[in-house]
């Protein structure tokens, strides 16, 4: 067993990975927790926390390394990780992402930028930067970022045996998804090169962002009366952008026959309607857009759509703006 290459005070090496669900970190999590304790040895622990177990709300894990005879009496979250994996660009402006983060860490993205142009997006006060477009080698192995991302994290380590991680990744997709396997092999050993890596010095150019745990806002002072309502949900808050895995719906206004079967396959509401004169020149209500605010990418509109009239693309290679439109007229 490689002897740990940084510990904290209490002995751990730690790790903290930022996501919303769909990603896959909560699985990259277990299989980075078991490839360690079980693979190679270490002492440690893995858990996750997240909310509502569905595609699109924010999910962290962590995972915690030690000697085999140092105790683990540590059940609490990350605070000042070792590597930090944010496992999409879209949350790069979450409020808290890079709290505590500092000279140690490994600050791991999924991007397609650069190191500098990721540490001056995240406004790093110093450590090593990782980028790695993880989406784009995902889409072309038909994967997930997560086995990707574990690549990078394995490589940059410098003590996680990228074997240990591999047999874990069999293990935990089993008999039930082998086919998935191989390509999710794959998709570990682009990610074990396919980085950019560079550390950066304090030069003063941005300040630190220590771990801050925020108070809580209500107590026994000012927690309004049982049964009130003082702050409604609004859709309009919810942009659920972030939690497209590459992947989006694009609708092709000529081929749209407004039958309605996507509004009512889609689980967030997304297509809006109008009233006006349909193609036949009768009054009623004709599919107007999709509000990619609320859109997860999950596709099920373009596999109901008998009409051809939904199609799915790679968003990257999808014009701005038609996300911003809603919509095409071309075919
Ligand atoms: S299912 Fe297809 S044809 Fe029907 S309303 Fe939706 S996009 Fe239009
Ligand atoms: S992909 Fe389609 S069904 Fe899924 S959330 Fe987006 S619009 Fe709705």
């Amino acid at each position: 067993m490689t002897q740990l290459p940084i510990t904290n005070e209490r002995g751990f090496f730690e790790i903290r990975m930022e996501s919303v669900g769909g990603f896959g970190a909560n699985l990259a999590g277990k299989i980075l927790g078991e490839a360690g304790i079980l693979g190679m040895g270490y002492n440690g622990s893995n858990f996750s926390s997240y909310g509502s177990e569905k595609k699109g709300s924010p999910v962290k894990s962590f995972v915690r390394f030690c000697a085999p005879n140092v105790n683990v009496r540590v059940n609490s979250p990350v605070t000042e990780p070792h590597i930090l994996v944010i496992f999409a660009e879209s949350m790069l402006d979450t409020p808290g992402l890079l709290s505590g983060a500092g000279k140690d860490t490994t600050v791991i993205i999924n991007t397609a930028m650069t190191p500098d142009q990721a540490r001056d997006r995240i406004k790093l006060q110093c450590g090593s930067v990782v980028t790695l477009d993880a989406m784009k080698i995902a889409i072309e192995e038909k994967t997930r970022v997560n086995t990707a991302l574990l690549g990078a994290i394995s490589a940059t380590s410098g003590f996680i045996d990228p074997e240990a991680i591999k047999l874990y990744i069999k293990k935990n997709l089993g008999k039930k998804y082998a086919f998935l396997i191989e390509p999710n092999l794959k998709t570990f050993d682009r990610g074990m090169v396919e980085f950019s890596k560079k550390f950066f010095d304090d030069d003063g150019k941005y300040p630190a962002q220590p771990f801050r745990r925020e108070g809580q806002k209500i107590g026994y002072m000012n927690q309004p009366i049982g049964g009130v309502i003082v702050n409604p949900g609004n859709s309009i808050h919810k942009d659920l952008t972030v939690s497209r895995s590459g992947w989006a719906p694009v609708l092709i206004k000529s081929k749209c026959t407004s039958c309605g079967e996507c509004d009512i396959t889609c689980p967030d509401y997304c297509f809006e309607w109008v009233r006006e004169k349909n193609k036949k020149g009768k009054e009623a209500q004709v599919l107007a857009r999709i509000d990619y605010k609320h859109c997860k990418g999950c596709l099920r509109c373009v596999e109901i759509c008998k009409f051809d009239a939904l199609v799915s693309r790679v968003e990257s290679d999808v014009d701005k703006k038609i996300i911003e439109d809603g919509f095409t007229e071309l075919t």
